[in-house]
């Protein structure tokens, strides 16, 4: 693998692919959910498709007794039908120009999302570029945000040794290497 597409921090490994997170062999997969866990487009939709209808039963059980999904927070299902064992639903914040608590809210749903990861014992987790499709969050800033939160929570020792990150299109790919190739 090309230098930008891995980083160790301690015993962990972060790595940068290309490709469909629904795919992934990985114990967790993370949704870029909205608020109302019932599915929606993007990820969301292909995750809801290739798991199917047990996520959302699971989903609405957690609504029905929560409530909805505020931005930041996770919450985990069932992967269905997919390889990964668990979909950790996690909601983004949407942008709204950057003064809305957005970088905050970005970096916890990543937070709480290896937080229950590592409270369920998971050894891997893959996560999609939250908050860059729909949410239309910029990714030269999301894309930071991301890798230092995965960085920083492997600093501690916990459960997690894999995290790795499945971009989608070459754009977001290329973001994402780019990024790592800077903090490392
Ligand atoms: P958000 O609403 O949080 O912005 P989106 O699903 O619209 O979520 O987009 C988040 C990212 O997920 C985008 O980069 C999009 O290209 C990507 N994406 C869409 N489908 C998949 C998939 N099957 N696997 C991985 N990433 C995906």
């Amino acid at each position: 693998m090309a230098e930008n597409e891995t980083y160790t921090v301690n015993q962990s490994k972060i790595s940068i692919i290309q490709g469909d997170i629904t795919q992934q062999t990985t114990d967790a997969i993370v949704n870029a959910a909205n608020s109302s866990l019932m599915g929606g487009g993007g990820v969301d939709g292909a995750i809801h498709r290739a798991g199917g209808p047990a996520i959302l039963e699971e989903c609405i059980e957690i609504v029905n007794k929560q409530g909805r999904l505020p931005a930041g927070q996770a919450v985990i299902t069932t992967a269905g039908n997919m390889p990964s064992k668990h979909v950790i639903h996690t909601v983004g914040p949407i942008w709204r120009g950057g003064s809305q608590r957005e970088p905050d809210l970005l970096a916890s749903a990543y937070r709480e999302s290896l937080k229950i990861a590592a409270a369920n014992n998971l050894a891997s987790v893959s996560f999609p570029s939250i908050s860059t499709g729909a949410y239309g969050y910029p990714l030269d800033k999301a894309a930071p945000i991301a890798l230092k939160e995965a960085a920083s929570f492997l600093q501690q020792p916990s459960s997690i040794k894999e995290v790795v990150f499945v971009l989608f299109d070459a754009r977001t790919y290329e973001a994402y290497t780019t990024t790592l190739g800077k903090i490392k």
